[in-house]
């Protein structure tokens, strides 16, 4: 089996043991292709290209990580990405789930704070063909006020609380996906869906362990 063939099925064996806690037995068809398609081997250093289709984080520098393959893809799924959503990412990183994001929607606007993963994420985007990546030095604990509202947001990074103008710049109808809580304790991934611009609805979906989102007022 090809590495990244090994990779799905690992993807859907975890996708499977963990469908009692996200709702979710199985990815839905386009996840699992966006998956298929992008070369998570060009997001990683070359001493690492032998692991990248591992089912787990790997070291980016900063401290940062590249999210293992199932938590990117869960993620995205519990999106419920469509081809003509704007989604805002908070947390380029080596921007392989910008890349994902990018398949399944029309517009991803990505945000990171480190100036140095900021530049090599976009020029990676770029270079591989993924056009439809803003690629933004920013914190995203204040969200892209500019280009709101979102029809979905995803944050791959870990703020104590949830950030107020994330729920803000989210589209009524769009999900929030993000792990919240203490840093490398306890965090949970929740899936915010604003209902309307009065109702929002707070489902607790798995444990998890992210990196902190840093940066705030
Ligand atoms: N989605 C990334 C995962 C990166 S890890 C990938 O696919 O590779 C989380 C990233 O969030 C790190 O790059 C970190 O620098 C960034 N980050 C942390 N706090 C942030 C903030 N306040 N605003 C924007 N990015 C932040």
């Amino acid at each position: 089996m090809l590495p990244i063939q090994q990779m799905i099925a690992e993807i859907e064996a975890e996708v499977g043991y963990t469908a009692g806690m996200t709702g979710r037995p199985e990815l839905s068809e386009q996840v699992r292709e966006a998956m298929r398609q992008v070369p998570r081997h060009m997001f990683v250093d070359p001493e690492l290209m032998d692991e990248a289709y591992d089912n787990y984080p790997l070291p980016i520098g900063y401290d940062q990580t590249i999210s293992q393959p199932y938590m990117v893809a869960i993620m995205t799924d519990l999106l419920e990405p469509k081809p003509h959503h704007r989604v805002l990412e908070i947390g380029c990183g080596s921007g392989y789930q910008a890349a994902i994001l990018s398949l399944l929607v029309q517009k991803v606007i990505s945000l990171e704070i480190v100036g140095p993963l900021a530049r090599s994420a976009r020029e990676r985007l770029a270079r591989l063909g993924y056009h439809n990546v803003e690629v933004i030095e920013a914190d995203g604990q204040f969200g892209w006020e500019q280009q709101a509202p979102y029809d979905g947001i995803i944050v791959t990074a870990a703020p104590e609380d949830i950030p107020q103008p994330l729920i803000d710049q989210l589209a009524p109808g769009g999900h929030l996906i993000i792990p919240v809580g203490a840093r490398y304790m306890a965090q949970e991934l929740l899936d915010i869906h604003k209902v309307t611009e009065d109702e929002v609805i707070t489902k607790g979906v798995l444990g998890v362990s992210f990196v902190p989102l840093t940066g705030g007022a």
